[in-house]
């Protein structure tokens, strides 16, 4: 890459303030996985430097007034010390425990992992990362502020935002201020008044609609499977609480209760080992679109649903979206049916896609291996660019549906910290 890193290579900080003399391991991203790695890699006594604002996705792509839909026992940040769990935080904060009834408000999570960063990870430099590139086996790294310095290895914790799936015969068809990506809002009032079709039927469209609906929007979901499901509330608080019976059929686990949810919780490295083909079935299998068992009642009897519709074309006419719905059957004997909307809100999720990491250089976007748009990861996390780690939903593909979640933090930062302190070159 001639990013004229190399020629002012003299004017380049070696190492860091930290660690003079060592080029330090650079964590990007300070959401769940970037904390949590950096509290791994810096147990393990690895000279790191960490870049972002700590939970800024939490914040700024995700809705206020927004619930988590895991339970607080599966919502904690992995630390390698005991202190740090979000429990810990509710106790420093004089608020009791909280069981598997209570759905965490975003603004709660957001006031955790600030509350982690500043006790666990001070060091936290709260800067953007410009870009990475490749120079002599080594990665060059600008920040936003113009610094340039030159580091052994690179861990990507960027998130899920820039793998927002914007479906662009969609985006194609209409201007920008007609459709956007749930990611995009923070602030659902500002649609007040106005007709929402909102496309999807996981989590993110019903409580988009629900907060829609709640703020004196008129929102409607158009989603292609049959029906909407909703979990169940759980029978008791804790775990330990149900009949033996119910625990020995349906074991709790941090991604829900059931053996396979077990399975996928805790065998990351397994889930690595199965053809590719079961590894991807499983990512879009386990976990599918469901609205968290508290969310039933603000969007039944409040929420028009439309079922099993697909979306057949979309346009813009009189500054409004027109969408042409496919109701039933398919192809050229298919009903339609014709909507209009002022808005069109796309709650249709993320796939990961490394070419979407604009801020790494082209050439090491083009080394790194990978399928179906994802790394190819060692079972350390490396990708096939020696020094080149990627976390959270980009290693999904690998580890398996883990990854997409808090849960998934500790599997990661511990293997990835111990396969970056052990500059291990496995093959991905
Ligand atoms: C609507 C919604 C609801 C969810 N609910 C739950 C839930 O209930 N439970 C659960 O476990 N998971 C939930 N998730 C998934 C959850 O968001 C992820 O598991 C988690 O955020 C992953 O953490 P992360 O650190 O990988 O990514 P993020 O939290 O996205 O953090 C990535 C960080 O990287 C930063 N970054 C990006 N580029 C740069 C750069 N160039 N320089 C510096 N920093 C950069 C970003 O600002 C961001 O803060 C939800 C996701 C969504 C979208």
């Amino acid at each position: 890459m001639n990013t004229g890193f190399s020629v002012r290579h003299k004017a380049v900080r070696k190492g860091s303030a930290r660690s003079p003399g060592r080029l330090p391991a650079v964590v990007i991203g300070a959401g769940p996985y970037g904390l949590a790695t950096a509290a791994w890699l810096s147990a393990a006594g690895t000279p790191r430097r960490v870049f972002g604002e700590p939970m800024e996705c939490w914040y700024a792509n995700m809705p206020a007034g927004m619930y988590l839909k895991s339970v607080p026992a599966a919502s904690s940040i992995s630390a390698p010390e005991s202190g740090y769990r979000l429990e810990d935080f509710r106790t420093a904060r004089g608020r009791g425990p909280v069981g598997d009834r209570y759905p965490i408000p975003v603004e709660e999570m957001v006031d955790y992992g600030r509350w982690f960063q500043e006790r666990r990870l001070p060091e936290l430099e709260r800067e953007k990362v410009r870009s990475v590139g490749h120079v002599d086996g080594l990665f060059a790294v600008t920040l936003d502020s113009g610094e340039e310095f030159l580091a052994e290895k690179v861990v990507m914790a960027t998130g899920q935002v820039p793998f927002a799936h914007e479906p662009p015969e969609l985006t194609g068809a209409l201007p920008g201020e007609l459709v956007s990506h749930t990611s995009r809002h923070r602030d659902l009032s500002l649609f007040s008044g106005q007709r929402v079709a909102v496309l999807g039927a996981g989590q993110s469209a019903l409580e988009s609609a629900a907060l829609l609906h709640e703020a004196g929007a008129l929102p409607t979901v158009i989603a292609r499977a049959e029906s909407v499901a909703f979990g169940t509330p759980p029978d008791t608080d804790r775990p330990c609480d149900r009949p033996r019976a119910v625990r020995i059929a349906k074991p709790g686990s941090p991604l829900g209760p059931g053996w396979s949810l077990l399975a996928c919780s805790r065998g990351g490295g397994a889930v690595r080992r199965l053809p590719q083909g079961v590894r991807l079935r499983l990512l879009h299998d386990v976990l599918g679109p469901s609205g968290g068992w508290w969310l039933r009642q603000r969007v039944d009897d409040r929420v028009p649903v439309l079922c099993g519709c697909t979306v057949r074309s979309v346009g813009a006419e009189d500054g409004t979206v027109r969408l042409e719905v496919e109701v039933e059957g398919t192809g050229a004997g298919a009903r339609t049916k014709a909507l209009r909307a002022d808005h069109l809100l796309l709650a249709t999720g993320y796939r990961v896609d490394i070419d979407r990491l604009g801020l790494l250089a082209p050439e090491l976007r083009r080394e790194t291996r990978t399928f179906h748009g994802a790394p190819r990861l060692s079972a350390g996390f490396e990708s096939s660019v020696p020094g080149l780690y990627f976390t959270g939903l980009a290693a999904a593909p690998t580890f398996g549906p883990v990854l997409r979640f808090v849960a998934g933090t500790g599997f990661a930062a511990r293997r990835l910290a111990r396969s970056v302190a052990a500059g291990t070159r496995t093959r991905p």
